[in-house]
């Protein structure tokens, strides 16, 4: 497990949090207020490598591992979360599946395209009424010849109406059959296929969230990604990884936030001294810095097995689930030690606290977690 950065990830470190005070922060609090899906800052993003992080140079990725990934993602979200998602989103889940489930004709096909940023991903699983119940999805496809047809919509989709191309999971078998579920690839632009609803957020407010509409949408053979009938399986799987990038959008948002806790500490004076040196605000801290690095140590394991090509079903839900609640943890302590001051938008304190809510809701709540850690703790007992 690496527990440093080597020279060359401190170099590329450097280089997005460069990125992320020059072409994000002065920016952040606006596309915040206006729920304003920055598109182009991702084909910047492209351009540096942040849009195809895991895929292999041969598909026109940068070919990182697990720990350029975390560390791209917390540093982006330590200056905005809804970036550090959007990238995330985009990285593991629909990028993801495509990576990990396409044959060689569709990598080459659509990997290029995602992985310079030129297109943004969605990937679509839950729907109005079935979230951590996915298993009872109600969206179909239909197979007619050589084509199949999809009909139904999905719900709080990352980039439901700016995506190019999504990765959409439907029923083609029996409700609750775990082998009744396709996964299919639709571009933007395929009749029948359109963003619907967005949705008006808390948090993350720059990430677009809208609902992915098919309307006896007709998708060629060749855009289904593995074999019909796996679709669950596979969107699990991806799930797994995934967590990593939460735990890693969990971190950074709760890294920025104790930064902007201890910076206001050291500098606000109640009677007569920094309020940093009353106990109970270094208690505070110090509670929020060892948290912090328990949870990034979760996040590390998972990242070092995931490398190591080994499964990460638990330590993946371990590190989502506790960064997660620590970001929390972290964000609400981080406006409570600002006081008033912390309440306001004059300072991003309440802005971490916002956005720091959908890291214990989003790839999975962190109650779906434990099961999930539940679950591989008895399969390891048995
Ligand atoms: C900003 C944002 C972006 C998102 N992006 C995407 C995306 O790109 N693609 C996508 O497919 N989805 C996306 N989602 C959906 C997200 O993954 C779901 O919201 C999440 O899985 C929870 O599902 P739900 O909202 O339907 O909650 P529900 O499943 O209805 O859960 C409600 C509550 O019940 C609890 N609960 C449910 N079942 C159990 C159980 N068995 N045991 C104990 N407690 C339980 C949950 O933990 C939760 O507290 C996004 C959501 C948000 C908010």
């Amino acid at each position: 497990m690496q527990l440093s950065l080597t020279q060359d990830q401190r170099m590329m470190r450097d280089s997005i949090r460069d990125f992320a005070q020059r072409e994000i922060l002065p920016h952040r609090m606006d596309w915040d207020e206006r729920q304003h899906f920055p598109r182009d800052l991702f084909r910047k993003m492209g351009e540096m490598g942040l849009m195809g992080m895991l895929v292999p140079e041969q598909y026109g990725g940068a070919g990182l591992t697990y720990y350029e990934y975390k560390m791209a993602i917390e540093e982006l979200a330590k200056v905005c979360g809804s970036v550090g998602l959007s990238m995330a989103a985009h990285n593991s889940l629909c990028t993801g599946h495509i990576l990990a489930f396409g044959t060689h004709e569709q990598k080459s096909k659509w990997l290029p395209k995602l992985a310079s940023g030129e297109w943004i991903g969605a990937w679509g699983l839950t729907e109005a009424n079935t979230g951590s119940d996915a298993m009872r999805m109600q969206c179909v496809a239909k197979q007619d010849g050589e084509e199949w047809v999809l009909h139904g919509t999905k719900n709080w989709i990352t980039h439901g109406i700016s995506g190019d191309l999504a990765v959409v999971l439907a029923r083609t078998g029996e409700p609750l059959d775990s082998k009744g579920i396709t996964a299919f690839v639709v571009e933007r632009g395929t009749p029948g296929f359109s963003g619907g609803k967005k949705e008006n957020k808390l948090g993350m407010r720059c990430s677009e969230t809208a609902e992915l509409v098919f309307d006896q949408c007709r998708i060629p053979q060749s855009h289904v990604l593995g074999e019909v009938g796996q679709g669950f399986i596979q969107a699990m799987k991806i799930l797994d990884g995934g967590r990593i990038s939460i735990a890693s959008l969990s971190l950074g948002i709760a890294k920025g936030a104790m930064e902007t806790a201890t910076n206001y500490a050291k500098e606000r004076e109640q009677f007569g001294q920094p309020i940093a040196r009353f106990q109970a605000i270094g208690f505070k801290l110090a509670d929020m810095a060892t948290s912090i690095e328990a949870a990034d140590l979760l996040t590390l394991q998972a990242c070092a097995l995931k490398n190591e090509g080994k499964s990460v079903t638990k330590e993946g839900a371990m590190a989502k689930y506790e960064a997660s609640e620590v970001c929390v943890r972290v964000a609400t302590e981080g406006v409570q030690i600002l006081g008033g001051y912390g309440y306001t938008k004059d300072f991003p304190a309440e802005k971490y606290f916002r956005d720091s809510k959908l890291c214990t809701i989003g790839e999975g709540t962190s109650e779906i977690q434990k099961l999930v850690i539940g679950r591989e703790l008895l399969r390891e007992s048995v």
